[in-house]
This record gives structure tokens, C-alpha cells and sequence, in this order.
């Protein structure tokens, strides 16, 4: 027999599993034990504390290894990655670019940016990230290929890219969201902020098209302080990415010449110190995210009307932040929970507000979204720091 239902059962069940010992349990802390003080130190003692320096090269080449990926460009943020991806896949003025209305704003942000329209599709409960077969329907039936590639109906706008992002370090399901996009001739950048660590059918999260995109936000699985990197297989882009993101400097012994628009979008040495040593201990980071989120997944599976998210069969995910999910009949008390375990020092979330109902995204295209509205409805993310 399950436990009934109630705020309190579900107050207790977190105090179970959480440590006893604590004061305040944040959402998601960071946590400094391996090389950091070192490294930083290093920079300081040396002075390479900016854009050139040997951390980056090192942290870039970590994550390549990481990730499986044959080339990583670090740069200060992943909103600024996300920026960089959509302008090299040629994301113009006046595009528009697919993304899930459950996403954090970054995604929405950067294509505009580009002075692209972000076009909002709905996700799926199976992964909480965008369902890639209703997305073919709705293609289907909304857009035509005509010769410079997929074009809205509706709107005579061209539809250039689409940008899954695995919410909560959960994949997508990747293969069918490949095949709509050779399909539709768009272009494939995924927004792999909060998946270092994650796979798909044994593969990381961020390649599947020809750019991604991570983060290093102090409340991502690995931080640096602020940073971000674009992920790609192709050596051209890897080299134009790095030139973009350095004001598209030319190489010279003195002589300050430039050849594009460029961005000061590079990564700080210092940062990338602190990268490379929280790179390392990240296979620790992800067992022990894995060990919570069983332990989250046994004590809530005694307690009826709710359940913890678990990765499907295709996937192998970080659990970077743990979601709980209300039975859609419950989902009235989802702000009363938020407000009682908030009250008791234990720090828990809604989801993000769907893209569309944000002001400056209310006039943008989209489809059907029941599927993101219930998952708005149900889901609390709950603390999730590797240390619990
Ligand atoms: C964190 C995050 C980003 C980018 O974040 P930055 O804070 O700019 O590094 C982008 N998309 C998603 C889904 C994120 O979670």
C-alpha cells in the first residue's frame, strides 16, 4: 500500500532523504574540493588571468575528451555560446528558430539576438524535452520546402533551425528529432546547457547536429564561475568559432588587424582554472547525482499521486536537478508545496514559466503546447546538490 497523498507526506519523504544536519538546502550548490585553489592561484601567482592562457587550452581539450566531441571553444557564458551557434548556422534577421516554450528564457533570448523569432513547440513527458513527432506533424502541416530551404506558411518566414535543450541533464529523444530535421532542411544546434555528462544511446548530448552548446553557470553540474562552450565535430567551424569569439582578431606578431564583427566572448583563464579542476572530478559529480536521484526515486515511489522523473531507456542522464512530478489531479497544490517546504529551509522551484506567456514572447509562433502546459503544472524541482 502506498502513502496517501498529502503535503505532509510529501514534506516528510524529502526530510527523509535529505541530510538532517543542515541549516538551509539550497536547490543546486556548487562544490570546491579538488584542484580549484590551486589553479586559481596559479593564474594569479603567474598573472594569466584573461582570454590567453593554458587553462583554456587545457579546459577545451578536457571537454573534447569529455564529451567525445573533436573540438570545444570556451567562451563567457552559454548564452553567448548559444549566440555564437545560431549566427555560424547562418540564423539571420527575420528567421525563425524552433525551440520547447519549456526552456529557460537564454534559448529564446539569443535568437533574438540574431533578430530571429523564436517559433515555441511543445515537449514530451518521456524526456520533458521537445517531442520530435509532433513536432513532424506540425511541420507537416505548417511549413514548405521551397529552394533556400523550410518556409512557414503562416507566416512567409523562413524556418532556418531548431534547438532541443535537455531539460534537467535529460536527453531528448535525439534519432527521430535528426531524421525531421533532415527532413525540413533545418539546421540542428542543441542547447546542451544542463547535459555534460548526459548520453543518448550511448552517445553524449551535443553532437547530433554540427553546433551545441554548454554552461558553466554557478548552478550547472561543473561551474567556472560564469562560462560557457560550443561543441563541434567540424575543424572550419571549431576555427571560426574561436575567431568570432575573439573579435576576430587576425594572427600577427603586432600588427591589430580584424576581419569580421567580432564578440569578446572568450573565456577567462582564471575561469577555465576553475574549469579544469571541477572537470575532473566530474564522474564523481554524476555517480553521486545518480545515487540521489535513486534515493529520491525509492522514497517517493511509496507516496501515491506523485512521481521523481527517471531517465528513459535510451538514456544515460546526469540528474543535474531533480524533478518531481504531480499527478495532473494534484497539481492545484503544487504552490502551497512550494511555499511549505520554501518555509522549511528546503529551497524547491516550479518549472520556468512557458516562453510563450513571457511578455516579450507573447506574439511569437506556436504550436499546440498541452504537453509543456501540464509538465508546467506538475513539476518541482527539488534540491539536488552533489553533496546530499
Ligand atoms: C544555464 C542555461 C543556459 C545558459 O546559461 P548561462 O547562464 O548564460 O551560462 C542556456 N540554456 C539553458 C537551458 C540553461 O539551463
Amino acid at each position: 500500500m502506498k502513502r496517501e497523498f498529502s503535503i505532509n507526506t510529501i514534506i516528510q519523504t524529502l526530510q527523509e532523504v535529505l541530510p538532517k544536519d543542515r541549516e538551509f538546502i539550497a536547490l543546486h550548490e556548487p562544490l570546491f574540493k579538488g584542484n580549484e585553489w590551486t589553479y586559481v592561484k596559479d593564474c594569479l601567482d603567474t598573472g594569466w588571468v584573461s582570454s590567453i592562457g593554458q587553462y583554456v587550452d587545457r579546459f577545451e581539450q578536457q571537454l573534447a575528451d569529455y564529451t567525445g566531441a573533436k573540438y570545444a571553444v570556451a567562451v563567457v557564458n552559454g548564452t553567448a555560446a548559444l549566440h555564437i551557434c545560431l549566427q555560424m548556422a547562418g540564423v539571420a534577421a527575420g528567421d525563425e528558430v524552433i525551440m520547447p516554450a519549456l526552456t529557460f528564457v537564454a534559448t529564446a533570448n539569443a535568437v533574438c539576438y540574431c533578430g530571429a523569432i523564436p517559433h515555441f513547440v511543445d515537449s514530451e513527458a518521456r524526456s520533458l524535452g521537445l517531442d520530435p513527432y509532433k513536432l513532424a506533424d506540425y511541420l507537416d502541416d505548417i511549413s514548405e520546402l521551397r529552394l533556400k530551404g523550410c518556409f512557414n506558411k503562416k507566416t512567409g518566414r523562413r524556418i532556418k533551425a531548431v534547438v532541443p535543450m535537455h531539460t534537467f541533464g535529460h536527453p531528448v529523444d535525439m534519432e527521430p528529432l535528426v531524421e525531421v530535421c533532415r527532413k525540413f532542411r533545418l539546421e540542428l544546434i542543441e542547447d546542451a546547457a544542463e547535459s555534460l555528462g548526459s548520453y543518448y544511446k550511448g552517445i553524449h548530448t551535443g553532437n547530433w547536429g554540427r553546433l551545441s552548446v554548454l554552461s558553466f553557470n554557478g548552478n550547472k553540474i561543473v561551474t567556472t564561475g560564469g562560462g560557457g562552450a560550443i561543441l563541434t565535430n567540424y575543424e572550419s567551424l571549431a576555427r571560426l568559432v574561436k575567431h568570432l569569439c575573439t573579435q576576430a582578431k587576425l594572427l600577427h606578431p603586432w600588427s591589430l588587424n580584424h576581419d569580421m564583427v567580432g564578440y569578446n566572448y572568450r573565456m577567462p583563464n582564471i575561469n577555465a582554472a576553475l574549469g579544469c579542476a571541477q572537470l575532473a572530478q566530474l564522474p564523481e559529480f554524476i555517480e553521486k547525482k545518480r545515487a540521489l536521484a535513486k534515493r529520491y526515486q525509492e522514497a517517493f515511489s511509496e507516496v501515491e499521486g506523485v512521481e521523481i522523473f527517471h531517465e528513459d531507456d535510451y538514456a544515460y542522464s546526469n540528474y543535474w536537478l531533480n524533478a518531481l512530478l504531480l499527478d495532473e489531479k494534484y497539481c492545484a497544490e503544487r504552490d502551497k508545496l512550494l511555499e511549505i517546504t520554501n518555509g522549511h529551509a528546503i529551497m524547491t522551484r516550479p518549472a520556468w514559466t512557458l516562453m510563450h506567456r513571457l511578455p516579450m514572447y507573447v506574439n511569437c509562433p506556436r504550436m499546440d503546447l498541452s504537453g509543456a502546459e501540464s509538465l508546467e503544472r506538475r513539476i518541482i524541482n527539488l534540491p539536488s546538490s552533489v553533496f546530499l
